[in-house]
């Protein structure tokens, strides 16, 4: 039997996990919502995508431009067993109460509180901690990718400190800034650090810095060393960590465009880096402290996530075998 899955907010997140569902064997796309006929509405149309009005208010804009919908939001959730909730941050709280009455579980993304699920969920961090949960939250971009590589080398560490140098906006999207600055966030720890620690327990503090780049985010982490190891090692220990791959400044990654050719000359759709891409040179340990830098693809590497935290929900699957599937059907080489 298939999962049935629904994704209320058809963005940037929720385009890519429906993609996501429908690579899978064992769920089923069921739908998913728009606010208005555009071409991202149309374009799911022509996939075979059912389309719903996300709520009963929009649906006269479909009907001025002849958009045949299937229903609203509500009878989507008639049909399914989860839905994804990807609407802009803080709307997933407000949805949470919808999902309660028809008693259908949902996965909430990072824009929404911890306290709106019951777990904060990675899936190599804590995929048990998500079985049989009728609500989990799949952390922020930059949580999930301070978590993959942190959660692996969690045994040398005594405490972190990151800066994290955050990309302005996605790529599509034309409001946000800055255009030409440096704006730093003034709140000292920023909010990563404990979103973080949602997740795992460590020590971690986290400042930020948003520049004029879509592309990518990049983390500048700093760890105090529990105990001696070698930057080889935790090389070693990268070089096997589920989504991360090793980078070479060497072979010309010389910045996150070269990697984002990477995901480009892969074919991977909408050049999507799913894995957390950690530069191999930048891997040092300095008497008891450790340097690595890395960078994430903010518009992705959530996606398998959302995947694993419906099978664990479900209960359809262990770990390691959820995870094993999850990255095949989505061409995941590290
Ligand atoms: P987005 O703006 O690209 O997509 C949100 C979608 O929801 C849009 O299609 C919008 O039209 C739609 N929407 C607006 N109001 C709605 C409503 N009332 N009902 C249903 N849909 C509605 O946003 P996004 O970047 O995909 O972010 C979605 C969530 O994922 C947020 O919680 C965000 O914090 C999180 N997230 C975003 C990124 C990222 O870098 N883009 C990365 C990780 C997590």
């Amino acid at each position: 039997m298939k999962v049935k899955v629904g994704i209320n907010g058809y963005g940037t997140i929720g385009k890519r996990v429906a993609y996501a569902v429908m690579r899978q064997d064992d769920m089923k796309l069921m739908g998913v919502t728009k606010t208005r006929p555009d071409f991202e509405a149309y374009r799911a149309k022509e996939l075979g995508i059912p389309v719903y009005a996300a709520s009963e208010e929009f649906l006269l804009r479909f009907e001025k431009a002849d958009f045949d919908v299937v229903g609203t939001l509500g009878d989507l959730l008639e049909k399914v067993d989860v839905i994804v909730d990807a609407t802009p941050g803080g709307m997933g709280a407000r949805n949470k109460a919808l999902y309660e009455k028809t008693g259908v579980k949902a996965i909430f993304q990072g824009g929404e509180k911890a306290t709106t699920a019951e777990v904060s969920f990675v899936a190599q961090a804590n995929y048990e901690k998500a079985l049989g949960k009728d609500y989990v939250r799949v952390v922020s971009c930059n949580t999930t990718g301070l978590t993959r590589t942190l959660s692996a080398i969690q045994e040398y560490v005594d405490h972190v400190y990151a800066v994290m140098i955050r990309r302005a906006a996605d790529p599509n999207d034309t409001r946000r800034g800055p255009v030409n600055a440096i704006t730093p966030g003034v709140t000292v720890p920023s909010h990563h650090g404990p979103d973080v620690q949602t997740v795992i327990p460590i020590n971690i503090e986290t400042s930020a810095f948003i520049v004029p780049t879509t592309l990518m985010h990049v983390h500048s982490i700093m760890v105090d060393l529990k105990k001696p190891v070698e930057a080889k090692d935790i090389i070693d220990i990268f070089e096997d960590t589920t989504r991360v791959l090793l980078f070479e400044k060497e072979k010309g990654f010389e910045s996150t465009a070269q990697l984002i050719e990477f995901a480009r000359d892969l074919h991977r759709e909408w050049n999507n880096l799913y894995e957390i891409a950690v530069w191999r040179e930048s891997v040092n340990v300095r008497g008891n402290r450790l340097f690595y830098i890395q960078a994430v693809h903010q518009e992705s590497d959530v996606v398998p996530e959302n995947i694993d935290a419906i099978r664990a929900m479900f209960e359809m699957a262990e770990k390691w075998d959820s995870i094993r599937r999850t990255n095949e059907s989505l061409g995941i080489v590290g």
